[in-house]
């Protein structure tokens, strides 16, 4: 079961646009993009990390009886006045996994351990610790709350109910929400295929040789890994030079392999910028300016129906540009829905005056009082500050002038992408 393609027009921008803000070229992205992969039928054992196609109902109540949330004494509650209570014990006891067979007198007790079964009779469970037993019988003191220390049936989920949502991300902890319920398999989306293809006439690939004017691919090994970490399947679509017949075959190949293609370098519009240049030829292309720093241009286009997010060369803005942008995006088209990361108010570390007009990521991480540090240099191609980073400081699209202990927004390099 395939959805629909993306329409033509996905990337349109409006007209007379010179420099698109940051909200605005994202609002698009989620208007315009939906969910293009797949859906299949799983077990529950192969479906971490993938995103549920269907609203998912528990097949039966968790849990599925009222039971014990302690070890302890069970009773009727209607039968413990005030005061030192005892009560002789029945034969037997009620213990996870095995029930009591028979039925429990009024006013008397039951031995029963956690998550057994309330038997016929019982409602309410005193703390072992809280009883002394002789003789067969127990002690206590009253007054007990009605039902403490019981679990009732359904209180978590009940038969019937959503469980879980079309479009969550089956986590460890929906796998074990839906384990609980009776769900063993379900309805998911395919991973999404995301191929990476780097540009350029200098780029050699990691392993080869490099002459002084050549340089080594960064954004294709980070932008896999950083793929791979989501949960989508990055296919590697290795390097081509300038060459736009080049490009046009490689585009061919990668479109007939996955759901989506990131590139990076050649998307501005100057003499080398072949991935812009043959979008806007034979593919449908928009080139957004985006008003972003690092980053701006970024070429937007649909090749043979597939996506295709050209990004900035310089490895910090391609990361950058990934994270903010393929980051929802990738998540909409693999079935997980829109989700904004989430970004820390916390207190600058650092100063710096920006004029208004775009919006600035510094590359920063908190310091042991939690507060936001930022890179020494903001050069788009100093990649070791992203690996000196841990997320990115959002500077408003605005005029900024921060100071130190000045809040700050504050996104972890964690709170991108699809979880
Ligand atoms: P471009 O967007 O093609 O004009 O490239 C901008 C800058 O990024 C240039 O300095 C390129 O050499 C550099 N660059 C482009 N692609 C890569 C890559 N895959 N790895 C490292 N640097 C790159
Ligand atoms: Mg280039």
């Amino acid at each position: 079961m395939k959805p629909p393609p993306l329409k033509d027009d996905c990337f349109a921008l409006p007209p007379g646009v010179a420099w698109t803000p940051v909200d605005d070229a994202l609002a698009r992205l989620r208007d315009r993009l939906h969910a293009v992969t797949a859906v299949e039928t799983v077990p529950l054992a192969n479906a971490a990390g993938r995103y549920l196609a269907e609203d998912v109902v528990a097949q039966r109540s968790n849990p599925p009886t009222p039971n014990s949330a302690v070890d302890g004494y069970g009773f009727a509650a209607a039968s413990v006045g005030e005061g030192v209570q005892i009560m002789p014990l029945v034969a037997g006891r009620s213990a996870a996994g095995e029930p009591l067979p028979g039925a429990v007198p009024e006013g008397h007790a039951v031995r029963i351990l956690t998550g057994a079964v309330l038997p016929e009779g019982v409602d309410t469970v005193v703390l072992q610790e809280d009883v002394t037993v002789e003789d067969g019988r127990i002690a206590f003191r009253g007054p007990v709350k009605p039902r403490a220390n019981t679990r009732k049936a359904g209180e978590d989920v009940a038969a019937g109910d959503v469980v879980l949502g079309q479009g969550a991300r089956l986590r460890p902890a929906e796998i074990a929400i839906l384990a609980a319920t009776g769900v063993h398999s379900v309805p998911v989306r395919a991973p999404l295929r995301v191929g990476v293809l780097s540009t350029g006439d200098e780029i050699r690939a990691v392993g080869d040789d490099a002459l002084p004017h050549q340089i080594w691919d960064a954004n294709r090994p980070m932008l896999l890994s950083l793929l791979a970490s989501w949960g989508c399947r990055a296919v590697d679509l290795g390097h081509v030079s300038d060459d736009r017949a080049a490009l046009a075959e490689r585009l061919n190949d990668g479109a007939g392999e996955v759901d989506v293609i990131l590139t990076s370098g050649g998307a501005s519009a100057g003499d080398e910028d072949h991935v812009s240049g043959l979008l806007s030829e034979t593919g449908t292309m928009e080139l957004w300016r985006i008003a972003i720093k690092p980053g701006r241009p970024l070429a937007l286009g649909l090749w043979k129906g597939v996506p295709v997010l050209g990004l900035p060369g310089n490895p910090v803005a391609a990361f950058v540009c990934t994270l903010v942008f393929g980051g929802p995006a990738l998540r909409l088209l693999a079935g997980g829905g829109w989700r904004t990361p989430v970004a820390l108010t916390v207190p600058a570390a650092f100063s710096k005056k920006k004029k208004p007009g775009r919006r600035e990521y510094l590359r920063a991480r908190l310091d042991n009082t939690g507060a936001a540090e930022v890179f020494g240099s903001e050069g788009s191609g100093r990649i070791s500050g992203l690996a000196w980073a841990d997320g990115l400081v959002e500077l408003p699209d605005g005029a900024a002038d921060i100071g130190p202990g000045d809040p700050v927004r504050y996104i972890p390099f964690a709170s991108f992408g699809s979880s």
